[in-house]
């Protein structure tokens, strides 16, 4: 080694002001880091933008020499002339791991301003890295947070242009889109000012509907959960009573024979024994996660953020999109986050707008037995109809007379059966979807 046979110095710094250890920090030497604190080298020593060896660790996301240097003492919340901590300069190298490690374990602060104001939030959102955004806004990181020129992280992802980081930022809060900057700008105008004109669109229409909902115009805010669901609930009512009325009780076509009622009725029964799975789809817990807020919400102000698990094998393994930053829980596998019923569901296939509902793992076999059972009840009932159309004993022959002797004489028959097969199209390539 050359300190031990030229006596070169760990103490002091090299020409440029900089520490040997924070060389060994910078390649994540960790044997050479530990060997430089053994042999006198000062963990806290800074160089001229003051920053530490600690801080060089951040840019390369070297963890295990962190661990040595904050084993030996190294000052977590260390600023530079900047103001910068670890958590910055982190996020300003996208160094997600390394930011869960020192949070989680060491208690850095992930929320802390630099001397111009801006937060770790603010770097992830300038710089466009999504697993940092994610890992900061489930740490409850202040999105709302102003920078001295007034700009929140989302002027920052506006101004840049980043599509995906704005609509990070915006999921579970719109109130960033109407605060303005110290020239009075909102992000939408930001956007709009450096051309980058979907967002501005994003924004501007994003900003729109959340004003008109929060204006109490509460049925097209409600309308998303409230659904269709009624609406289908509506049509396959009359459906079946069009099919009773018109081709079951026809007056003008003869009386069913008993085996062909009894196939007649059965699809009567099947496709109400579907509405009872529907309702059960529609009304049940499709797999809800419980979130994670509730007692957070009654922290008071000076108490830490939300604590994170150091060691999470999820959060190890790097897949920082299982974390949900509005639920603020750490996702299992195939569970996703709902916009719509705003809530994380467990086996998450989709959201269902005409049941009004997530389809998940507690629902998705009431989804499947209603649509199973509604198809055969189509098949049955198409083909009763079709039958009861053509062996009537005044149809005429062949196909166009037949068809308009049907469209005067059995229109209810006709029309129930145009949409039957309507319907079942519309099923079947559902159950196909779901099925795969
Ligand atoms: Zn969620």
């Amino acid at each position: 080694m050359l300190v031990e046979y030229l006596g070169f110095s760990l103490k002091e710094p090299d020409a440029l002001g900089y520490y040997a250890l924070q060389w060994a920090a910078l390649n994540n030497r960790t044997d050479t880091a530990q060997y430089i604190i053994e042999h006198g080298g000062d963990v806290n020593a800074k160089d001229q933008s003051g920053q530490t060896a600690l801080h060089w660790s951040a840019v390369r996301g070297s963890i295990q020499v962190a661990e040595v240097l904050l084993q030996g003492g190294a000052w977590v919340d260390a600023a530079d002339v900047n103001g910068y901590r670890i958590t910055h300069v982190a996020t300003q190298y996208g160094q997600t791991a390394f930011l869960y490690y020192v949070v989680s374990k060491w208690n850095a602060n992930p929320d802390v301003p630099d001397n111009e104001g801006r937060s770790p939030l603010h770097w992830a959102a300038y710089k466009g890295f999504m697993d940092c955004i994610r890992l900061l806004l489930y740490l409850d990181a202040n999105r709302g947070c102003q920078d001295r020129e007034g700009c929140t992280p989302l002027h920052w992802a506006a101004i840049k242009g980043n599509l995906e980081a704005c609509t990070l930022l915006l999921q579970g809060s719109q109130e960033g889109l109407a605060v303005t900057d110290n020239s009075g700008l909102t992000p939408a105008q930001l956007a709009s000012e450096k051309k980058h004109r979907k967002i501005a669109f994003l924004l501007g229409n994003t900003r729109r509907l959340h004003e008109y909902r929060s204006n109490g115009n509460s049925l097209l805010g409600k309308l998303p959960k409230l659904g269709l669901a009624p609406v289908l609930c509506c049509a396959i009512v009359v459906h079946l009573t069009t099919y009773i009325h018109s081709v079951i009780m026809a007056s003008n076509l003869p009386k069913l024979t008993a085996g062909f009622g009894i196939l007649a009725w059965l699809g009567v029964f099947l496709s109400s024994a579907g509405l009872i799975w529907f309702y059960r789809c529609s009304s049940k817990d499709p797999g809800y996660i419980k979130m994670n807020v509730s007692d957070h919400q009654n922290l008071k102000e000076d108490e830490p953020l939300l604590k994170i698990e150091a060691n999470h094998p999820a959060l190890l393994a790097g897949n920082w999109s299982q974390l949900c930053t509005t639920c603020k829980i750490i996702k299992p596998l195939r569970a996703k986050h709902c916009s719509t019923c705003d809530r994380c569901v467990e086996q998450f296939d989709h959201h269902c707008p005409w049941v009004s509902n997530c389809v998940g793992k507690k629902n998705k076999w009431d989804f499947f037995l209603f649509i199973v059972l509604e198809v055969m009840a189509m098949v049955i009932t198409s083909g009763v109809a079709m039958t009861r159309i053509l062996m009537d004993p005044m149809a005429p022959v062949g196909f166009s007379p037949m068809f308009s002797h049907a469209s005067t004489h059995h229109i209810g028959a006709l029309t129930f059966l145009i949409m039957d097969i309507f319907y079942f199209f519309g099923a079947s390539a559902l159950v196909v979807s779901q099925a795969t």
